[in-house]
């Protein structure tokens, strides 16, 4: 567990995506739990740290693709921790929308179905889900995805990677809307963060 700033870490032991802690008081989250086989060694790099994987309040997902979202249905079980997805993202894992007409999210949907984890709480675009965590709608990966800002701290998802420089695209045939996700991307550089807590990259502070 790598502390990054007073309320926010990084969990390295988890599997797939980047997954981050946010110990905000009140409530406490896990951001992108990852995929399954991390969920046990979560556990014990939190309780090697002194936490609890039942601390967590909240369980916030950036968007539905496996790697960031397979263990949050069984995390949410062990927890009973609200989930939050994008409204857009829960609609394609119930399959009422299916997913966009891309080749790797048509590849995506046919090898796997992520389970819609319980005590599910949707984002419908820009929204403050408690006094500080904001969520931004960044619909160019997924048409769901949101990244979470809390005080100086961005979680990208899979928006872009980082380095101390700022924000770089990710590969455009993963990305839904590539333009899009360049409009997102714009839009993170500019909201003024000091940490880049990304999916695909380690997280940085910004020079
Ligand atoms: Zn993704």
């Amino acid at each position: 567990m790598k502390q990054l700033t007073d309320h926010a870490f990084w969990l390295t032991s988890a599997t797939g995506a980047h997954c981050y802690w946010l110990d905000a008081g009140d409530r406490v989250a896990i951001i992108d739990p990852g995929m399954k086989p991390g969920l046990n060694p979560v556990a014990r790099e939190l309780r090697a740290a002194g936490r609890s994987p039942y601390e967590v309040t909240d369980i916030l997902l950036t968007h539905y693709d496996l790697d960031h979202s397979a263990a949050a249905a069984e995390w949410q079980r062990r927890t009973g921790a609200r989930t939050w997805i994008g409204a857009e993202d829960a609609a394609i894992l119930t399959g009422a929308v299916p997913p966009p007409a891309t080749s790797f999210r048509q590849f995506m949907a046919a090898i796997t179905r992520v389970e819609l984890p319980g005590n599910l709480h949707l984002i419908d675009g820009d929204t403050e889900l408690w006094p500080g965590l904001a969520a931004l709608h960044t619909p160019g990966h997924t048409p769901g995805h949101h990244s979470f800002r809390y005080e100086r701290v961005l979680f990208v998802g899979d928006t872009g990677t980082a380095d101390a420089d700022g924000l770089r695209p990710m590969a455009s045939f993963i990305m839904s809307d590539p333009l899009q996700g360049l409009a997102d991307l714009a839009r993170l550089q500019a909201v003024g963060a000091d940490w880049l807590c990304c999916g695909h990259s380690d997280p940085v502070r910004r020079r």
